[in-house]
């Protein structure tokens, strides 16, 4: 489904942070991305949605092809790609219910949206994907009064709004505690297996890569340095990804 083709992202100041990468992904895969920090990992999924501007280089999602959309068509076609940030990026004064909705803004009417009025099945899909995440009762809550764990949970049922078929997570659970980074993890696994939804996440730790990801890449200085199962990767290939002085770090 997602085709990426000689990708390159080369910063001002000349810092290359992806590097001729090459890559397809099938519908279904939940791929998880590893690698050091600065090895590429953010830009190369901020890419995909061009939040940031590939230098050169081709990404498609099925026939269409990413990189040659205009301002407009490339709003209509991010709908189908959700994201979910580390700092979770909700609106923290605002509700639940309301940072949920604002996940449907591309599918509702502008100048409804504008007013903060969303038609009745909008909420109604809102409050379901609340259900799916399993906060439904924290709907009034305000955003900034949950847990890092509950707030990601939000994020992903904004994400849901859009009912996309690709949803792209940039280190979703670096900020959280071991136990509550499973509990995210587990509806990323969810809405990879029951809805289809295919699922690119970057990982900082090998041991929630190993647990969930159906393939992994690892990527060093913006390219892939591995491609396979999560458990191809043994101490051999581990040091050859984070280096001679990495030592496996494991949580449970
Ligand atoms: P990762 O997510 O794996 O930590 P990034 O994609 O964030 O890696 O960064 C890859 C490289 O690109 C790093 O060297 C980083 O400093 C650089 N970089 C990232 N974003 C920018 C930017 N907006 N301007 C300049 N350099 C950047
Ligand atoms: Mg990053």
């Amino acid at each position: 489904m997602l085709r990426i083709e000689h990708l390159t992202k080369v910063f001002p100041g000349g810092v290359v942070a992806v590097d001729d990468l090459s890559l397809t992904v099938a519908d279904g895969e939940f791929l998880v991305i590893i690698g050091l920090s600065g090895s590429g990992k953010s830009t190369l999924l901020r890419c995909i949605n061009r939040l940031v501007e590939p230098t050169s280089g081709k990404i498609f999602l099925d026939e269409l092809e990413i990189t040659a959309l205009t301002p407009s068509q490339l709003r209509r076609s991010r709908k189908q790609i959700g994201m979910i940030f580390q700092q979770f990026n909700l609106v923290r004064r605002s509700s639940v219910m309301t940072n949920v909705l604002t996940g449907a803004l591309g599918t509702v009417d502008a100048w409804r949206s504008v007013l903060g009025r969303f038609p009745a099945a909008a909420y109604d899909r809102a409050f379901a994907n609340l259900e799916r995440v399993g906060i439904p009762e924290k709907v009034d809550q305000r955003a900034d009064t949950l847990s890092g764990g509950q707030q990601q949970r939000v994020a992903i049922a904004r994400a849901l709004m859009q009912e996309p078929r690709l949803m792209l997570a940039d280190e979703p659970v670096a900020s959280l505690d071991p136990a509550t980074s499973h509990s995210v993890m587990k509806y990323l696994e969810e809405i990879n297996r029951h809805d289809g939804i295919t699922v690119l996440c970057n990982l900082h730790f090998l041991s929630l890569a190993r647990r969930y990801a159906t393939r992994v890449i690892a990527l060093k200085a913006g390219r892939i340095v591995f491609d396979g199962t999560p458990t191809e990767i043994d101490h051999v290939r581990f040091q050859q990804i984070y280096g001679e002085e990495a030592v496996e770090v494991e949580i449970a």
